[in-house]
């Protein structure tokens, strides 16, 4: 067994604990709620380097998190008293534009990925925020602007590279190693870190796309119109729905400042010159108060709402999953909206109901592709002392929305909601992918994320 020192020396990345200056900021996360105290972060160059980690780790008897992006909500890239293995350091992009492939460090960001891709002229799914890293993303799904058009992140995911608990590398696809491949579209960081990514890609280049705001008295109408034109529009379009209070900056006009909205926050993929035809439906149902919905390079819009959400603010999550906005729903929808406590706070509804929905709820852990909508209800504020405000607007909203949500939500939107909503949440699936983390994973040393409890096949009932 390694003493510390020798882990230390057989990383080529930093090894930071308490005594170190950097440590303070080393273990911080986006959400500044989440104050955890590692014993150890290893900020991870290669994969050699991951490789000794969870050799050590599991040596020791030590917890182990994985950390990408840092952007988790309940902070599950982080653990007191453990070691986080900090991927931050292995960002490398490889764009090979004829196989319309593009593989990237588990490390990066989307918005490494996008600036790499656009050069050429692609994209793949993402998230609406370019700092999110790509490992938690994907690992838990992957919703954005063009999950309508191309799925879930998912659903693009073509192989992995990855350390197994027992400090093995291994890829995945659908030719190798394939229950693994399986799992780990959807089913967390449960089965290992994986060191690199391999995503399909598609020609999008320019966008049109943006937000358009409405009166929060027309709530009802847009709503109900919303839920019937995602519902039949075709693939080309997304749009996700929002309440919000207008910042008060630009491109905003001074008159809609901290104003409470709604909106839909477009993305339209389909040949750009036949977009003002296409819009033309959208903007004669009603004339927004605010439109700014246009022509735009793709990684503009992935990182249009970077600047609004930065990190080191606090943040509560709710989540669930939505078939039908019933009449009933809108009205509890109508309450909230009117009490969104700050700027930064919203109510988002991300449609699933186009490519995303035509893959089988089997095909891959991400069980309910015939939900029209994954709901996120988030609390944000950077005061800490609007923490309580914050959290009991999202709890309370949530809870009045239970009624009309199925019994789940999306992983990669929740904190911590214990063992049954995580259940319920992979539904079917949880059984294919507790005795595929028992293969894998028969400790759970991966067990700092929404866990999946390793389980004998005979155990299972
Ligand atoms: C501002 C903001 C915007 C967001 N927008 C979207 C969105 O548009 N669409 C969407 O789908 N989600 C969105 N999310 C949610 C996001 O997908 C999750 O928070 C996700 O966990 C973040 O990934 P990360 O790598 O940044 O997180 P981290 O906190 O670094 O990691 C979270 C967990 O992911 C797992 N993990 C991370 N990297 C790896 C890896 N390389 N190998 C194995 N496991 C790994 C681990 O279990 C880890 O505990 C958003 C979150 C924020 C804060």
């Amino acid at each position: 067994m390694k003493t510390i020192e020798e882990f230390r020396q057989s990383l080529r990345g930093d090894l930071i604990d308490a005594q170190d200056e950097s440590y303070e900021d080393a273990r911080k996360v986006y959400n500044a709620m989440i104050n955890k105290r590692p014993r150890m972060i290893a900020m991870c160059t290669d994969v050699a380097d991951v490789i000794n980690c969870v050799n050590y780790a599991r040596e020791n008897d030590m917890l182990v998190s994985i950390r990408s992006g840092g952007h988790n909500a309940g902070g599950l890239g982080i653990c007191d008293d453990g070691l986080v293995i900090d991927l931050s350091r292995i960002k490398f992009t490889l764009v090979d534009p004829d196989g319309r492939v593009v593989i990237a460090g588990g490390g990066c960001t989307w918005g490494d990925i996008d600036h790499a891709t656009h050069a050429f002229g692609m994209a793949t799914p993402s998230g609406i925020i370019s700092t999110t890293g790509v490992g938690g993303l994907t690992t838990g799904g992957g919703l954005g602007h063009l999950t309508r058009k191309c799925g879930l992140s998912i659903d693009n995911l073509l192989a992995v590279d990855m350390v197994l608990a027992d400090g093995r590398f291994v890829s995945a696809s659908a030719h190798e190693n394939e229950d693994l491949f399986w799992a780990v579209r959807g089913g967390g960081g449960n089965f290992g870190v994986i060191t690199a990514f391999k995503f399909k890609l598609h020609p999008i280049d320019m966008v049109y796309a943006g937000p358009m705001l409405y009166e929060l008295s027309e709530t009802e109408e847009v709503m109900k119109w919303y839920q019937d034109f995602i519902k039949n529009a075709p693939d080309d379009i997304n749009g996700f729905f929002a309440f919000l209070m207008v910042p008060p900056g630009a491109p905003f006009p001074e008159h809609l400042h901290l104003k409470r909205m709604c909106g839909v926050v477009w993305t339209y993929t389909g040949p750009m010159e036949r977009a003002e035809e296409f819009f033309k439906q959208i903007r004669e149902f009603k004339k927004p108060a605010l439109d700014l919905v246009g022509p735009m390079p793709q990684p503009v819009l992935q990182s249009m709402f970077d600047a609004l959400f930065v990190p080191g603010m606090q943040w509560y999550w709710r989540a669930h999953f939505v078939k039908e906005l019933s009449d009933a729903a809108i009205q509890e929808h109508i309450k909230f909206a009117e009490t969104v406590p700050t700027i930064f706070s919203t109510m988002h509804l991300y449609p699933i109901n186009g490519a995303a929905s035509r893959i089988s709820d089997t095909a891959t852990p991400w069980a309910h592709r015939d939900a029209t909508w994954a709901m996120v209800i988030v609390g944000v504020d950077p005061d800490p002392a609007n923490k309580d405000h914050i959290t009991t607007w999202a709890k309370t909203y949530s809870e009045a929305l239970k009624p009309y949500t199925d019994s789940s939500g999306y992983v990669n939107f929740m904190m911590d909601e214990g063992e049954e909503r995580i259940k319920a949440t992979y539904g079917r699936n949880y059984n294919r992918l507790a005795e595929i983390k028992q293969k894998y994973d028969p400790q759970n040393l991966f067990r700092v994320n929404q866990n999946i409890k390793p389980v004998q096949k005979m155990e299972l009932h």
